[in-house]
């Protein structure tokens, strides 16, 4: 039996996709919130930030906590940059996947709620910036974040693909719904969130990494 045909692009989310970061991440803004006064577990920061960009985050904060000093934002956002570029590892299977994707001569994007820094950070403690050729994207690149569909509106362009041409790979809320916002066919990581909310999403859920090449039709 004949697979699935490649997609035109695919348009990969960053965090509990690409870099295992979201533990470290909740864990940097537990360790500020705590120095704070307010105690807070890296497993709430963990379920309340999961796929927020910075901006969103601030929000949540002040209305479960309190007032941030306006320089907050960019507090947090150098000490992840710091952290992400010192300690992040990859997702099991994610540099070999893209790296099979990329022989296949398939466009690769990257499209994250990240700021542009810490998406920098992160690529390049990777290694594997280059595979994206210059596609990648962070919220400071377009109008809204994630959950609107801008950012992958975005990649899919770069990707001179039509959004319908696309398959993201994704594995939270908010980029989910930006994925199907945009019209992309979403596969979902089954990471941090549990395989059925992700299909009720309207996402195909995934178990590994090391699936996603079949799953895209590269053998
Ligand atoms: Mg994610």
């Amino acid at each position: 039996m004949a697979g699935p045909t490649p997609p035109r692009a695919i348009l990969f989310d960053c965090d509990g996709v690409l870099a295992d970061s979201e533990a470290l991440a909740a864990l940097v803004v537990a360790e500020d919130l705590s120095a704070r006064f307010w105690p807070v577990a890296p497993e709430e920061c963990r379920d309340v930030f999961l796929g927020r960009a910075v901006p969103d985050m601030v929000q949540v904060v002040e209305q479960r906590f309190g007032r941030v000093p306006d320089t907050w934002p960019a507090e947090i956002a150098a000490r992840l940059t710091e952290r992400m570029g010192r300690e992040v590892v990859a997702v099991p299977g994610a540099l070999a996947a893209l790296r099979r994707l990329r022989a296949a001569g398939l466009p690769l994007a990257c499209a994250s709620n990240s700021s542009r820094a810490e998406l920098a950070a992160k690529l390049g403690r990777l290694g594997i910036r280059d595979l994206f050729e210059g596609r990648v994207f962070s919220f400071e690149d377009v109008e809204r974040p994630k959950p609107y569909p801008d950012l992958y509106l975005a990649a899919a362009a770069a990707c001179d693909a039509a959004p319908e041409e696309c398959v993201v790979v994704e594995d939270s809320l908010p980029g989910i719904r930006a994925a199907r916002a945009a019209g992309c066919r979403v596969l979902a990581l089954v990471w941090e969130l549990p395989e059925a909310l992700l299909r009720a999403q309207g996402a195909e859920p995934f178990r590994h990494m090391d699936e996603l090449p079949a799953l895209l039709g590269v053998a």
